[in-house]
């Protein structure tokens, strides 16, 4: 959703508000005890062992970093005694110092063994306010604090009783829609090898979506099972919805059964520039690489602007969005760059990195 413009002035004011104090060191905490947190990242469970001071969770950047290596919130950590400074990289790969999740049993500890950490941090060359302090030898950051420097969130779910860490990029998260196409009494082209296009377009848009969730963005289906959602209603949802990205997933087919290799469909307002042609051409050098032979973008016109009901509703409330057809599934010769598991896959893969390299260029 388009929460940036009307997050940013309240952002900003916000900031006035922080004090000038907030680099100072923290003062020496009243209560401290170790304690073992399983965190969720990546929505897998991972094992931290923490400091609760004052009731706060501290982390050593170590171990968040040795987990976040694993996806896309990865850092990497460099300490210097010259300037005393630590370094932090966002997007960086970490290097395993060896003495990640160092084991600690539960309980409580003089704060007499707590000192203020002598360092600072920086964050992608910038310093950053995070409380910290120094625990038999190794520095320990506040992990609410810690997070949110990096451009993660963190949040108590009290049904787990877990801690959940989540991605989001700092410009805000942004919101996807991937839109199956077809379904239930609507089965789209039905091919006699492979079935209806309708189960195709589920498959490969189930796995885009999994796989833009773990990116980090928010993702919205339109339906994630074999039911009928009209045109009207996944139109009504681009309106109400008003994501950042409409990305339609089908799969095509011909009256003369000899139409062959992938297509995207674009809006018509892109049709000499913009968003809807970048990652239309993203998605063709994508499918390109995958030996797909690549057709023309279509742009088509109707009465009252795209002809495509799914294009013309996201056009009109300003949503790029795109019709991938990666392949006829009504002739042999196309059919079976989709007729594995490992196609499919691939498919969704190509689709998730074209997504992810025109946000990139969106935000340059
Ligand atoms: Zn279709």
């Amino acid at each position: 959703m388009k929460l940036a413009k009307r997050v940013l002035p309240l952002l900003l004011c916000l900031l006035l508000l922080v004090p000038q104090t907030a680099f100072a060191a923290a003062p020496t905490p009243s209560t401290a005890s170790r304690s073992v947190q399983t965190v969720y990242l990546y929505g897998q469970p991972v094992t931290l062992y923490t400091y609760l001071l004052n009731g706060e969770n501290y982390v050593r950047l170590h171990d968040l970093a040795w987990y976040c290596s694993a996806g896309s919130s990865a850092f990497s950590a460099r300490w210097s005694g010259a300037d005393s400074a630590v370094y932090l990289t966002t997007g960086g790969i970490y290097i395993s110092g060896g003495t990640e999740n160092l084991v600690h049993t539960p309980g409580a500890i003089s704060t007499s063994l707590i000192q203020p950490d002598p360092y600072t941090l920086y964050v992608d060359g910038e310093p950053v306010s995070v409380r910290s302090y120094t625990i038999n030898g190794y520095g320990y950051y506040n992990l609410r604090e810690l997070c949110a420097a990096l451009g993660m969130s963190v949040e108590w779910d009290a049904s787990l009783r877990t801690i959940v860490l989540r991605e989001q990029q700092s410009s805000g998260t942004k919101t996807i829609l991937v839109d199956a196409g077809h379904g239930g009494s609507d089965p789209g082209a039905i091919s006699s090898w492979l079935g209806n296009e309708s189960g195709i377009n589920l498959d490969v848009a189930t796995r885009l979506a999994e796989l833009l969730r773990s990116a980090g963005f928010n993702v919205v289906e339109t339906r994630t099972g074999n039911q009928t959602v009209t045109l009207a209603e996944r139109q009504e949802l681009i309106k109400s919805l008003q994501p950042d990205l409409v990305v339609s997933v089908h799969h095509n087919a011909s009256e003369s059964r000899t139409g062959s290799g992938a297509t995207v469909l674009a809006q018509i307002a892109d049709q000499y520039g913009g968003p809807s042609r970048q990652l239309a051409e993203l998605l063709n050098s994508e499918y390109a690489s995958l030996g797909r032979p690549i057709n023309s973008i279509v742009f088509r016109r109707g009465w009252r602007g795209d002809y495509y009901a799914i294009l013309r509703a996201a056009a009109e409330v300003s949503v790029p969005a795109v019709i991938s057809e990666y392949a006829f599934i009504d002739n042999a010769s196309d059919w079976r760059a989709v007729d594995s598991a490992q196609d499919r896959a691939a498919e969704a893969q190509a689709i998730y990195r074209a997504v992810c390299d025109w946000f990139e260029l969106q935000s340059q």
